[in-house]
């Protein structure tokens, strides 16, 4: 459960991310081009401006030594130098030189982009050099013949410009780190047109290439130029990575590959826009007034690029916070929405798990309720207030032997209850019904076979605030207890030992008898019976063979007698007989004959006793009549006892009657 839940949770953070990233992203591509753009124009127009300045540059410089080299001040100089020596030559030539100094120093001071101006002559000496750190005590150039500048210029025609690539020059002090240089040569000539030697002008290249406009401070970018060999052109000062006259190809190979493949160009390199042209410093003379200028030929075509970072998105975000912020809230909000989902479905999947739970174990409960209504050992029922039946349950449905279909809704329950215990039904069911609220009674139900059932119903009412509702009873059978009671009744009125009815039992038929003789006038006797010298058989025989006399004695007894004579033991050896509808005649004569059947019939007791295993008894019995009016039988035995206490006076073993 829990490893779902987590699995949700990330899907809930996954998910709006998602979303939100593919909404927003077109956005933010389509500014993203619009960025990338307008960095590639102003790239273009900035290789443009790069471009036109370095032109213009090196166009100067060019005119400048063209312009200088027009001087007729140099060809005099140079011609005079190769003049024979004369006392006029020499303070002619201190002049010259002296002229040509003051020329250059205040070419050098003007122009200021010069490390180094010099006149030539043929042989390649120098004869006149200024230089932009006078102050410097710099080697005497003496030897300009093994150069290649003064070698090419000196093949040159007139106007025309040998230029040298950048290369490493003089430093200007010891410390520092060389500059780098061009030298920039024309040929000299008399008026005469011959060829007396070299102007040459060092380009301060460093210093030159300074005044471009990648070095503007705010310049984003960063200026390339390389020859057409990838010799990096530029000083490798600290705003520039690769130091002068490095190849390209080795310190940057992506930029120096897409540069060498065409001659100009704009294409994006990973985090970077690379805008590049060629440029030929050979072939834009037609914007000089120079000739025709030459330079080493596999150095040239130049190869001028800007880089200029590519706007990323980053950048595009980072430049407002605002919208940074209102992007941050968009995710936090959808995941936090994804979140607040997940967590209250599944807050509600759980409650509906256990609201199922609940139903399903309140339904087991309720069966089980169910169930034990149905099954109770007592029964149970519901009736309106009509005593219609509402509901009942199996187990009074089985007693009474009807379906509950035949019942319910059909029946009153008091149509059940027999009519001699329906009064008690009714007035309890009216106590429920009443303030009471609840009553019980003791009635008999009429099954359906015709049985009575014995039962005890309690009951009460359900209420509500509408008032009284229906009624619930509990039914419980009684006919286990009035089979105890009648069986505990029986005992209470049965002589163990003889199996006959004891003295109660004789006093409860009395008052029945006495009733009815009294009601029909027939006469009703009594006979008291007592065994002679019973003692003796006790103390002769033992008190085992004294109860076997007494049981055959009640047994023999109750033979002789008719169905509704009464004969019970009084205690010990003493009985007692009721004749209903006997008179005095009849009770002596039934007297005498079981006195004469005892004699006659000794009691069977067992041949240890005796040879026949019998032994011989006698009764004495007293006689008398129950007199009118008398309500119960205490007079009457009175009198028997009376008799027979005559009977025993008289020699036992005879019958006596008292008045
Ligand atoms: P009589 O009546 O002839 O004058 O002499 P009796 O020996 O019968 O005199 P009594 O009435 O004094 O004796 C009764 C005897 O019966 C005394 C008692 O031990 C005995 N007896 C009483 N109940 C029982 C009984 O349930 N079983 C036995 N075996 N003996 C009993
Ligand atoms: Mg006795
Ligand atoms: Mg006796």
């Amino acid at each position: 459960m829990l490893k779902v839940l987590w699995a949700r949770l990330v899907v809930a953070t996954l998910l709006p991310v998602v979303l939100v990233t593919v909404t927003l992203y077109p956005i933010f591509a389509a500014h993203l081009e619009e960025r990338v753009d307008s960095t590639r124009q102003a790239a273009e127009a900035w290789l443009e401006s790069e471009y036109d300045m370095l032109l213009q540059g090196m166009n100067e410089s060019l005119n400048q030594v063209l312009a200088t080299a027009e001087f007729p001040l140099l060809g005099r100089f140079l011609g005079r130098q190769q003049a024979a020596l004369t006392p006029t030559r020499d303070i002619a030539l201190q002049h010259d030189r002296e002229q040509l100094e003051a020329l250059f120093d205040t070419l050098l001071t003007h122009f200021g982009r010069y490390t180094r101006l010099a006149l030539i002559d043929a042989n390649g000496h120098a004869m006149v050099a200024a230089t932009a750190t006078p102050l410097l005590s710099l080697p005497p150039v003496v030897d300009y013949g093994a150069t290649s500048a003064f070698q090419e210029a000196m093949l040159l025609q007139q106007r025309d410009l040998y230029v040298s690539p950048p290369h490493l020059g003089a430093s200007r002090a010891r410390d520092k780190p060389r500059t780098a240089v061009i030298d920039i040569a024309t040929p000299v000539f008399d008026d005469r047109g011959q060829r007396l030697g070299v102007l040459m002008f060092t380009l301060d290249w460093s210093r030159f290439t300074a005044t471009l406009p990648h070095v503007r401070e705010d310049s984003q970018g960063e200026a390339l130029l390389v020859d057409a060999q990838g010799t990096w052109l530029l000083p490798g000062d600290e705003a520039h990575r690769v130091p002068f006259g490095r190849a390209l190809a080795n310190e940057r190979p992506a930029i120096w590959q897409a540069m060498s493949a065409s001659n100009q160009g704009m294409v994006i390199l990973d985090e970077h826009l690379l805008g590049f042209r060629s440029h030929d410093i050979r072939t834009h003379h037609y914007r000089s007034q120079a000739g025709m200028i030459t330079s080493e030929v596999e150095t040239q075509p130049w190869r001028l690029g800007v880089l200029m970072p590519k706007p990323g998105l980053t950048d595009l975000l980072s430049e407002s916070p605002v919208q940074l912020l209102a992007i941050a809230l968009v995710y936090l909000l959808s995941v936090a929405f994804g979140v607040f989902w997940v967590l209250s479905n599944h807050r509600l999947r759980s409650l509906r798990q256990r609201a199922l739970q609940f139903s399903r174990e309140a339904r087991q409960n309720a069966d089980e309720v169910q169930d034990l209504y149905e099954h109770a050992p007592c029964g149970y029922h519901s009736l309106d207030s009509d005593g219609r039946v509402l509901k009942i349950n199996r187990t009074e449905l089985e007693w009474l032997g009807y379906r509950a279909e035949e019942v319910i809704g059909k029946r009153c329950y008091r149509d059940f209850v027999t009519p001699e215990t329906r009064a008690a039904f009714d007035q309890a069911f009216q106590q429920v019904l009443g303030l009471g609220q609840e009553g019980a009674a003791e009635c008999e139900l009429l099954c359906r076979d015709g049985t009575r059932l014995p039962v005890v119903i309690q009951a009460t009412a359900h209420v509500t605030e509408d008032g009284f509702q229906y009624s619930r009873a509990t039914v419980f059978d009684l006919s286990e207890r009035k089979k105890l009671e009648e069986r505990l009744a029986e005992q209470a009125m049965t002589d163990p030992l003889t199996g006959l009815g004891n003295r109660r039992y004789l006093e409860d038929q009395a008052t029945m008898e006495i009733a009815r003789a009294e009601r029909s006038g027939a006469p009703l006797s009594l006979i008291a019976i007592d065994l002679d010298h019973f003692k003796r058989i006790n103390d002769t025989y033992g008190h085992d063979v004294g109860d076997l006399v007494l049981q055959e004695f009640a047994h023999l007894t109750r033979q002789m007698l008719r169905d509704g004579d009464v004969l019970c033991r009084m205690g010990g050896e003493e009985f007692a007989i009721m004749l209903p509808g006997t008179g005095e005649k009849q009770a002596m004569q039934v007297a005498e004959r079981l006195r004469q059947a005892i004699e006659r019939a000794p009691a069977k007791v067992g041949r240890s006793i005796s040879r026949d295993g019998t032994l011989a008894y006698s009764i004495s019995l007293g006689v008398t009549l129950v007199n009118a009016g008398e309500t119960s039988l205490k007079l009457a035995i009175k009198r028997a006892d009376k008799a027979l206490y005559t009977a025993k006076q008289n020699g036992r073993n005879r019958a006596a009657y008292q008045k």
